[in-house]
């Protein structure tokens, strides 16, 4: 490794591994680079088993200590994370753009602040987090979260230091301790995390970050011995593999999948609203899970509803990400650049019709894209494409609006636009889907259970469902006071 620091814009990061309080080197390197222009913006530790079997043990030696820390104690030095990610959240926010190629202004108003609100509404809970004591024939049932031990955390590139801290908070504040291991297609501000974890006075071995190629040191991460524990958010091939190496151990799994979820767009909607929320489906250049990617729109609307989309559309600004102008940003690598365009073109060959887009742009960048005339079986229809492409199909009926919402293997989300509550309250009830939105989009609060449901995950994150994942509960049953007596 030639030298273990990277310089972007103006912050400096530290591309070694942090295991157990320590920076450490791997004999080899990845290149990180950008998607806003292609620029090598980094060579980062390439982590082998070695760095992976070390980054385990320094978390399962940490466990002991951490996790008898008092929970009041534990939820300080989550609050102080917190003080650090706001302190350093420009720094945070450049250097994820530079990476991830997602919106500056983004990244500064909304991702990095929710980044802080992590650490801070995982602390509250934690201290939040009750004791249940009921009674059976005078015994009394103390139920309680133990610690669960070393966690694996794998996490995606689309939005890496958010999605990471949504695992990394609860885990810590549960007493376990963590392995982190980022995307290799964006790294950098989980090294940042490290620094930050250690200036709050994150005591060594706690939260361990190791670097590298998932298909290189996955296996060693979710088959190890020692790990209680793997979050994982990704794609489903991914979770497959990963769901396969932790069955020897019954290592308990939380899965956060892909989705190709719908958009219900009914007659009696404001179409001004549903034509919002429907390009709004491309932030982040259509790389956003939840994303409603399957317009489907009640057949009585659909002309007006594609001739003000394709309006909006129109005005919509692609570019670099950290010009505050900018709506739409670049495609996070070369080869998610060629997906999507495969996909686009093969859906085009086989009959479906490009409103907007389908093609690509100079560099990594995909225009925005609206196809017509795609079949419910067919492949743009069915897989995930995780790119700002959108296909649009049109109902008769209630009937016909749920049953191809719910046609697909997935059920991470789903929005319904409609100017009828008691329609909301019929097809919602409907739907399969882990979230649902009614006349809104992406409106998300930590207390509420966050998954997907099919192929889109297994488990549930946010309030107390992460606790429940990240530790062991246990019913202590107590005799009342002198049973003896009672034989
Ligand atoms: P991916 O599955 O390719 O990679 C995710 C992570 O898994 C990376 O860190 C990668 O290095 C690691 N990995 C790869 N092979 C591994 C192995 N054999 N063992 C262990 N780890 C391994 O996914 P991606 O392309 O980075 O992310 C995009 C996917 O993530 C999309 O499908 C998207 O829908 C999904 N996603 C889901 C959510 C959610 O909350 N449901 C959120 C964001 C992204």
């Amino acid at each position: 490794m030639s030298t273990p620091f990277t310089t972007v814009a103006g912050v400096t990061v530290d591309t070694r591994h942090w295991i157990g309080g320590e920076r450490v080197a791997s004999a080899g390197t990845f290149t990180d680079t950008s998607p806003i222009d292609g620029a090598v913006i980094g060579e980062i530790a390439r982590g082998t088993e070695a760095e992976a079997a070390a980054a385990v043990a320094a978390a399962k030696a940490a466990f002991p200590g951490w996790a008898a820390t008092p929970r009041a104690e534990r939820a300080r030095v989550l609050h102080a994370i917190a003080d650090g990610v706001e302190k350093r959240l420009e720094e945070l926010a450049v250097v994820e753009t530079t990476d991830n190629g997602a919106l500056l202004r983004s990244h500064r108003r909304g991702v990095m602040p929710r980044v802080a609100h992590n650490f801070r509404f995982f602390a509250d809970w934690l201290l939040r987090l009750d004791h249940e004591d009921f009674e059976t024939r005078g015994h009394t049932n103390h139920v309680s979260w133990d610690p669960a031990g070393p966690c694996v955390l794998i996490t995606p590139w689309n939005a890496p230091l958010m999605l990471a801290t949504w695992k990394v908070a609860p885990a810590l504040a549960a007493g376990d301790t963590v392995v982190l291991k980022p995307a290799e297609w964006s790294p950098l501000t989980a090294s940042l995390l490290a620094d930050i974890a250690a200036e709050a006075g994150l005591p060594a071995g706690v939260l361990n970050v190791v670097q590298g190629y998932g298909s290189e040191i996955g296996d060693v991460l979710t088959s190890h011995p020692d790990v209680r524990r793997i979050s994982f958010t990704g794609s489903v091939p991914t979770a497959q593999r990963i769901a396969a190496s932790a069955a020897a151990r019954l290592t308990p799994l939380s899965l956060e999948l892909g989705g190709k979820s719908p958009l219900l767009v009914f007659a009696d909607a404001d179409l001004d609203l549903a034509v919002d929320l429907a390009v709004e489906q491309y932030d982040n250049a259509g790389q956003v899970c939840l994303a409603g990617t399957r317009l489907l729109v009640e057949e009585t609307v659909a002309a007006e509803f594609t001739r003000r989309f394709v309006d909006k559309a129109a005005r919509l600004r692609q570019g670099d990400p950290r010009d505050e102008a900018t709506d739409i940003g670049p495609t996070i690598h070369p080869r998610q650049l060629e997906k999507i365009d495969g996909f686009v073109q093969r859906a085009l060959a086989a009959g479906a019709r490009a409103v907007v887009g389908g093609h690509r742009r100079d560099g990594q960048y995909y225009a925005p894209t609206l196809l017509t005339d795609v079949a419910q079986d067919s492949e743009i229809v069915q897989e995930e494409v995780f790119g700002p492409v959108l296909t649009l199909q049109t109902f008769a009926d209630e009937d016909e609006a749920v049953r191809l919402a719910n046609g697909t293997r997935f059920g991470l989300a789903a929005t319904v636009v409609t100017g009828d509550p008691a329609r909301a309250e019929r097809v919602t009830a409907r739907l399969v889907a882990g979230t649902v939105w009614v006349n809104c989009f992406f409106v998300r609060d930590l207390q509420a259970p966050f998954g997907g449901s099919r192929q889109s995950g297994v488990g549930r994150e946010g309030g107390t469902w992460s606790f429940d994942f990240y530790c062991d509960l246990k019913n202590t049953v107590t005799a009342p006071k002198g049973w003896q007596d009672h034989g």
